[in-house]
């Protein structure tokens, strides 16, 4: 499997992810098997040369891996329970690479292992460029014993792929990541607005941050602020990047999941609210730090 020869993948979801990584798949020489409700989703993956398949049943059909990218929990809950592993052979290692919530991950895996399928969960992170580039970072819920298999299958995929633990830990991994992102995200708008009322230089503001205990991803690889540190979406007027839309999608999956077990995450809860009103005041597509413009009282900057 992955890199010692050919595989017949199925890839359902073929849509801003999938697409690109379906692609990747087939550039790695795999027998890609591919199907999306969306006609011009599964073209794209046609011209990228994987074999359109008319539904996900047919798709699955004598597959040895299935991949799924798909929108959310629901979606993934149906397509694995009304098609894959009722149409899929008991030895094909499926891998679901959606961001969902945890309780749905952990429905699935338990349907297919009483099904007699080895299950993965495997959500990502990058976005769209890291899908094109087979640059993913991939976090894995598996048993132990399926990992390595998992690892080869999402290699032409993946810069990195890390074991988190059992079936639907790759999502608790995921949710808990990007709520620590959305609230180091805030801490950093919310540091540098300040900076800029006490008439500090953002640039000299970033020069300190970033070499003392502020220092964070969000501060030292993606800084909000136009023109200074690395080149980020900051500089391209907000765009590409990672769009607040999705990063409220995955507060609100953190919320959810912290509701559910019992855990106190008054930062998060406030992330996402936060978060929910830049969202509702239009601004879902536009990269999350652009949150910083909000928290300047600069929102119209942005249209
Ligand atoms: P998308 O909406 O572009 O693609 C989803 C695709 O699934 C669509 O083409 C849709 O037609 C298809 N689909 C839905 N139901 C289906 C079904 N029953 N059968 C077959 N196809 C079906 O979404 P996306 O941006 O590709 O995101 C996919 C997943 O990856 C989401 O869970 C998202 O949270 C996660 N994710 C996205 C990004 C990003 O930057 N876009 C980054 C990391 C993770």
């Amino acid at each position: 499997m992955g890199s010692t020869g050919m595989t017949r993948i199925a890839f359902i979801g073929l849509g801003n992810m999938g697409g690109g990584m379906a692609a990747n798949q087939a550039r790695a020489q795999h027998q890609v098997s591919a199907f999306d409700l969306s006609a011009a989703a599964l073209d794209k993956a046609v011209a990228a040369g994987c074999r359109a398949a008319g539904s996900a049943a047919e798709a699955v059909k004598d597959a040895q891996v299935v991949i799924t990218m798909l929108p959310a929990g629901p979606h993934v809950r149906s397509v694995y329970g009304e098609q894959v592993l009722v149409h899929a052979p008991k030895s094909a290692l499926l891998i679901d690479c959606s961001t969902i919530d945890v309780d749905s991950a952990r429905a699935v895996a338990v349907q297919a292992r009483a099904a007699g399928f080895r299950f993965a969960d495997a959500p990502v992170s990058g976005g769209i460029m890291a899908a094109e580039a087979g640059t993913l970072a991939f976090m894995v819920g598996c048993d132990d014993a399926d990992f390595a298999a998992v690892q080869a299958a999402l290699e032409p995929m993946a810069r990195v792929t890390i074991h988190a633990g059992e079936p639907g830990a790759g999502q608790a991994a995921k949710i808990c990541n990007n709520m620590l992102l959305g609230v180091s995200m805030l801490g950093t708008c919310e540091a540098f607005a300040l900076a800029e009322k006490l008439g500090l230089a953002a640039e000299r503001f970033f020069a300190i941050a970033s070499q003392s205990s502020g220092q964070c991803w969000s501060v030292n690889t993606y800084c909000p602020v136009p023109g200074v540190g690395p080149a980020t979406p900051a500089d391209r007027h907000y765009e590409g990047g990672f769009a607040t839309a999705m990063m409220l999608k995955d507060l609100k999956l953190a919320q959810d999941a912290a509701a559910k077990a019992g855990a106190s995450t008054p930062m998060g809860a406030q992330a996402e609210a936060l978060y929910a009103l830049f969202d509702a005041n239009g601004f879902g597509g536009k990269d999350f730090s652009a949150v910083l413009q909000m928290l300047r009282g600069r929102l119209g900057e942005l249209n």
